[in-house]
């Protein structure tokens, strides 16, 4: 018998630990074991990585991940509810699963992950835009070469979004600068217990060895801000708080100043950054 066959059904240990889902701690647990064995597999070859998992709850993506064969998973969990059950997998797989009980808003792990490592989550939506806004936001290349994270599909749409759409956005330049990002699965509703109100789905960002076009990730970050922050005002309007002579700025750049910030290039963007930095 495999280590994850002598694990009982997900449903079993949520009523024998009590594991009642909290709408504070945005708990919607997946309980198949074949679709988190699937999200774990998008993550790509987990052998020879490292996975940080961020919310395991009851553990049935981390049984997922180890089954596909992670290197080790360190796992970061806030609700201690779920630390007895967490402790029955690791014990499944012998020195192969790290618990924390820990809010991933406060903890470091980066240094207790050997490279490469795979951020691979099940993420609670109140939290999971605030952490990858962080991990799109370190000094690059960070520590983790790719992001494997479920979403609300509308935030999924947002980090994959093209320019001239209306999900193109501060997100999807942050995500794309230095990132190859995709949607790799969609979850209906029912998917979860209990089941959330919205679609979900997977999306899958690797992380490029630099940016695909040169800018200071600080001033990108204020044009974005200011662009998108009043995406139906022209240019000329919306960044005048940038530069005084932000029409010339915008020539300078090639970009006529009448057009709108969802209207524009990841490239451009970033050359408009160059130009209000230089
Ligand atoms: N991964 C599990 C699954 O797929 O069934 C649970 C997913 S549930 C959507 C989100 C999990 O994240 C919950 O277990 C919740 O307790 C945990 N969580 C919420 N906020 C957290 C935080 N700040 N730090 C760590 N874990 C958190």
């Amino acid at each position: 018998m495999s280590a994850i066959d002598s694990l009982p059904p997900l449903r079993e240990v949520i009523a024998a630990h009590g594991l009642t889902a909290k709408k504070a701690l945005g708990q919607n647990f997946l309980l198949d074991l074949n679709l988190t064995a699937k999200i774990a597999r998008q993550a790509g070859d987990l052998s020879g990585s490292d996975v940080l998992e961020i919310g395991p709850g009851p553990g049935g993506l981390t049984r997922g991940l180890l089954a596909e064969g992670a290197r080790r998973v360190l796992a970061v969990e806030k609700d201690p509810r779920c630390m007895a059950a967490l402790a029955e997998i690791a014990d499944a797989w012998p020195g192969r699963l790290e618990v924390i009980n820990a809010d991933a808003l406060t903890l470091d792990p980066s240094g207790r992950l050997t490279p490469p490592i795979r951020i691979v989550s099940n993420l609670p939506y109140n939290v999971g835009t605030e952490l990858l806004t962080r991990w799109l936001s370190l000094d690059w290349p960070p520590f983790w070469s790719s992001l494997t994270l479920m979403f609300q599909r509308e935030v999924a749409e947002r980090i994959v979004a093209r320019p001239g759409t209306r999900a193109w956005g501060r997100l999807g330049v942050l995500a794309q600068w230095r990132c190859d990002a995709r949607i790799v699965m969609d979850l209906p509703p029912e998917a979860f217990t209990p089941p959330p109100k919205i679609r979900s789905a997977v999306v899958h960002l690797t992380a490029l060895p630099g940016p695909r076009y040169p800018a200071d990730a600080r001033m990108l970050s204020r044009v974005t801000a200011a662009g998108f922050g009043q995406r139906r005002k022209m240019l000329r309007a919306a960044l005048r708080g940038l530069a005084p002579d932000i029409e010339a700025r915008l020539e300078a750049a090639g970009i006529a100043p009448t057009r709108r910030a969802e209207e524009l290039s990841l490239e451009e963007i970033c050359a408009l950054a160059r130009e209000l930095a230089g």
